[in-house]
């Protein structure tokens, strides 16, 4: 049996998950779309909620917070259910993998053997960190002392993107539930099925009934009112500034919800004079510029070297990108599968486009892999002769494009990376180490990397400066987004 044919004996499930039940919208409404890896494929009948269906969620989730049935449960009784569900996610790893390719076109053989054991990882490294962090106190004094707790936020929105579904709710779902909170995920509309399907695991694993509700629906309208609705505490949002702004207005429209947001990238990728190991140098930019056709928020896709190794670099580039040429999203031989909708493709072709009427000019990986018919893919696409302030240069394309500018000097290029509203990741490559450690205080980005890129794990911080965002996913740090700080002060009367 091959992968697709593997693939049509799953017993899909499409509903909406609420109160440990999967229903219909109350309309009835359900999704409609074409898939990707052939451009002809319709997937339909996934359950489309609306603003009453996302009122019903959240009195779900609120009734179940109220009840104190989860978040008054101690830290090694949460660890133990969200190790049960990583558990569940690992026997059906093959499941998930075949959901996401399904509906975003991103190869199976990429989720199987990275996403989604990133996002298994994601939840046991949460669930093994809950029960070792510490609550703090005040300086004690003789007749006062203070502790201060961590304390759940109540009901907990969460939103997210497609380009890589279950690392992403995970990221988010592992803390905020760890946290005590009861949570509304509102999956993006190109990838709900693999979410509905969590949601059924995570009833398996123990979570009870309300304490996670997932809600597809199309932004605009689910996604919009859970982020405007007043019984809602929190929302942790991945996608678009473009969207990530309207997050920030629906909370002050609202409640003053408590607003998390990983936006977009625009990452730069300063190779100087110093870089003794430029074929390493375009090895690795290549790995994290090209896999999934560069929809990867933190992409480097900005390189700004220095002029003297630049032919080099392109050279290398060149040979490199060879290795991600798009190809049959269920070949199980392919690693690089198809942009996720046609949307995507008319805008990352439009980006190329105008890159050529700009005058810029765009190299073109030429060799093809057999793929369906229609299937929306994008070859690595390498543009020089580009002016820093060119859209291309200066706009996440959010596809297998890379823009490649020469400098003069070091400070040239800290001062080109920094003149963009984004901030997610950066690089530097030298083997000057004084060089490689001035220029990575200098760059303003949540994380930079020094001769790598994109190998942190779950330890480190994520998240953005600037336009690219608010707050941090993974790491202990990402508890912070989903909880409060209580202080109980204590007055001590006894006789001297
Ligand atoms: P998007 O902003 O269009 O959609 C993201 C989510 O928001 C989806 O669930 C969508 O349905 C929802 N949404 C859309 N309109 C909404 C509204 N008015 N109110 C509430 N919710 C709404 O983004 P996308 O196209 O799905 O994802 C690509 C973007 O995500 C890129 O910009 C990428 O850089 C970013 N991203 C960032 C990170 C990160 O960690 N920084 C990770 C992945 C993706």
């Amino acid at each position: 049996m091959n992968v697709f044919q593997e693939f049509q004996q799953l017993n899909i499930e499409k509903k909406a998950f609420i109160n440990g039940k999967y229903v219909e919208a109350v309309s009835g409404a359900t999704f409609e779309k074409v898939l990707s890896y052939n451009g002809e494929t319709i997937l339909s009948g996934i359950t489309r909620c609306e603003k009453e269906d996302i009122d019903i969620a959240v009195d779900a989730a609120l009734d179940a917070y109220t009840s104190r049935i989860w978040c008054d449960k101690s830290p090694t009784v949460k660890k133990k259910v969200l190790l049960r569900l990583a558990l569940l996610m690992e026997e059906h790893r093959r499941e998930l993998a075949l959901l996401d390719a399904y509906e975003t076109g991103r190869a199976f053989r990429n989720y199987y053997e990275d996403s989604i054991p990133k996002a298994i990882d994601a939840v046991r490294y949460f669930a093994e960190s809950v029960d070792k962090l510490y609550d703090s106190a005040v300086p004690a004094r003789e007749r006062d002392a203070a502790i201060i707790k961590r304390v759940s936020l109540g009901v907990v929105g969460l939103i997210t993107p497609w380009n890589d579904p279950m690392v992403v709710t995970c990221w988010k779902l592992a803390p905020a539930l760890l946290m005590g909170n009861s949570v509304v995920l509102k999956p993006a509309e190109q990838s709900s099925l693999s979410a509905i399907r969590l949601a059924g695991l995570a009833k398996e694993a123990g979570m009870p009934d309300g304490v996670f509700n997932v809600v597809p629906g199309y932004g605009e309208i689910a996604g919009e009112a859970l982020a405007l609705h007043p019984k809602v505490r929190g929302i942790s949002f991945t996608g678009s500034c473009f969207v990530g702004k309207k997050i920030l207005q629906y909370a002050g429209q609202s409640n003053m919800k408590r607003v998390t947001l990983e936006c977009g990238g625009k990452g730069p990728y300063i190779v100087t004079d110093k870089c003794r190991n430029i074929k390493r140098a375009a090895q690795v930019l290549s790995e994290n510029m090209f896999y999934n056709q560069g929809q990867i928020c933190s992409a480097p896709s900005r390189v700004l070297i220095h002029q003297s190794v630049m032919n080099e670099f392109m050279d290398e580039l060149k040979k490199e990108s060879r290795r991600f040429i798009p190809g049959d999203t269920f070949d199980s031989e392919n690693v690089v599968g198809c942009v996720v909708s046609k949307e995507q493709y008319e805008k990352v072709q439009h980006y190329i486009d105008d890159a050529k009427k700009n005058g810029n000019k765009v190299w073109q990986c030429d060799e093809k892999k057999v793929h369906p018919e229609h299937a929306f893919c994008i070859p690595p696409t390498i543009i020089t002769n580009v002016n820093p302030l060119d859209p291309i240069a200066r706009e996440e394309v959010f596809g297998p494009v890379v823009t490649v500018i020469p400098i003069k000097t070091t400070e040239e290029a800290v001062q080109i990376a920094n003149e963009s509203e984004y901030g997610l990741a950066g690089a530097v490559w030298s083997d000057d180490l004084n060089e490689a450690y001035m220029v990575s205080n200098a760059v303003e980005v949540g994380l930079m990397h020094i001769n790598s890129y994109g190998n942190d794990d779950n330890s480190a911080p994520f998240g953005g400066v600037k336009q690219s965002g608010v707050g941090k996913d993974k790491s202990v740090y990402a508890f912070d987004d989903f909880s409060d700080k209580k202080t109980i002060w204590m007055h001590i009367e006894y006789p001297r």
